[in-house]
């Protein structure tokens, strides 16, 4: 008889988390169900970016699982048949505003490159460098170029896996899901029992397990960035995303398309309106590089909750009392890095029904829920 597995979220954790268990349940031994109430997603509004390592963050266990998680992107991207259009790996080139500074950071950068290949390679570059890199640039900043740094579209990328999720016969079901206090979960058919269950509800765990009389320490950030067009100039897609320091990202997609953010708005809480505070100071931040850029050339605003703990570090494991209830969240600003091998690990413990040691990663989940 099959066992009944539910995945609450759709988000990248969730979605990664679905697409495996249909990957790895050869045998179909599994009834696998991805529940996702199509509210207010934090990967859904993100461009992502995936370049860890020459981050000023000094939180080991952080760095471990985001390293990892972003060299784990080319299995996950060979194992779902993931194209170019949802992730491409084009470098990315952080920037220092202090020469010395960036000569520390590229002496940094190749220490580090000799532990990990998933950086390829790295090379300073000056000013003129970047502008050939970055040809609409008008004002282009030194910066170190990381080959191996990728970037990815949030919507596209859980769009794509859970579409081969559903492949593997995972049933993906658009609608809110609640826990009763005995640990069923309603949902529109009653209440249903599951074997398993994958908690990846972002910001909104603490929510979700308040039936269980849990609390998870967890608060909402909203976050927004712009999209814009640049005027009559096309480009290749292959462009590197520029990372400059205290200031916003701009990542270019497609020919003639700019994405630039993200805001972190603490105050913000699960409000969803886009502002134009935000789109001022984003335009004003990417001005910085790009003199000609106005405010017209704004196509929209992305607005997203991304989910963050005391200590700005992500967590996973299972309930502190119930192995049958796995979670992970908390993945705050870099959750796309490092929400894929989260959903993995969780996906294995499920299929192959043995928890991993993943004290490396995370701290116990008694840290994070009470
Ligand atoms: C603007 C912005 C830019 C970002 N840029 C980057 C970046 O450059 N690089 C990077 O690594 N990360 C980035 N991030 C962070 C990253 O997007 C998030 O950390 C990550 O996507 C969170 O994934 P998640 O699966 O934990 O949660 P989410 O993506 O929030 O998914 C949770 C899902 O669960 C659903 N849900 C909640 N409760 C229930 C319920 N009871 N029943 C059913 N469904 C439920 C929600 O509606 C949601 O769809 C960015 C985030 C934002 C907002």
């Amino acid at each position: 008889m099959q066992k009944r597995i539910a995945v609450i979220g759709g988000g990248i954790i969730g979605a990664t988390a679905a697409f495996y268990l249909g990957y790895l349940d050869q045998t179909q031994s599994l009834s696998v169900t991805l529940f996702d109430d199509d509210l207010g997603q934090a990967t859904k509004a993100a461009s992502g970016i995936i370049s860890p390592w020459l981050s000023k963050r000094r939180n080991k266990r952080w760095y471990t699982l985001a390293k990892e998680g972003a060299a784990f992107y080319r299995k996950l991207v060979t194992d779902a048949n993931l194209g170019t259009n949802v992730y491409q790996q084009t470098g990315t080139i952080v920037t220092r505003k202090d020469p010395n500074d960036l000569d520390s950071l590229f002496q940094e950068a190749e220490i580090k490159l000799r532990h990990t290949p998933a950086m390829r390679s790295v090379a300073l570059l000056s000013s003129q460098d970047v502008g050939k890199r970055l040809p609409f640039l008008t004002n282009p900043p030194a910066g170190i170029l990381v080959e191996g740094g990728a970037k990815i579209d949030g919507l596209h990328f859980v769009e794509a896996l859970l579409d081969q999720a559903q492949k593997r016969h995972v049933e993906i079901s658009r609608q809110r899901v609640f826990f009763d206090e005995s640990g069923k979960l309603r949902t529109s058919k009653g209440l249903e029992s599951f074997d398993k269950i994958i908690i990846a509800t972002g910001a909104w765990m603490k929510g979700t397990l308040k039936p269980l009389n849990y609390l998870v320490k967890v608060r909402p950030q909203k976050g927004q960035l712009i999209d814009l067009t640049i005027k009559s100039k096309h480009y290749g897609g292959h462009l590197p995303v520029l990372m400059p320091e205290s200031s916003s990202d701009i990542i270019p997609f497609e020919h003639d398309k700019l994405v630039v953010g993200a805001t972190h708005e603490n105050d913000g809480g699960f409000d969803l309106k886009p502002t134009s505070e935000a789109r001022n100071r984003l335009l004003t931040n990417a001005k910085a590089f790009d003199q000609h850029l106005q405010m017209d050339q704004i196509d929209r605003v992305r607005v997203g909750t991304r989910a963050y703990t005391d200590d700005f570090a992500p967590f996973f494991g299972h309930l502190p009392d119930n192995p049958n209830i796995l979670l992970g969240g908390g993945l705050g600003s870099s959750g796309l890095t490092t929400g894929p091998l989260i959903g993995y690990f969780l996906a294995r413990a499920v299929v192959e029904d043995q928890l991993g040691v993943w004290d490396k990663y995370t701290k116990p989940i008694s840290h994070y829920i009470i």
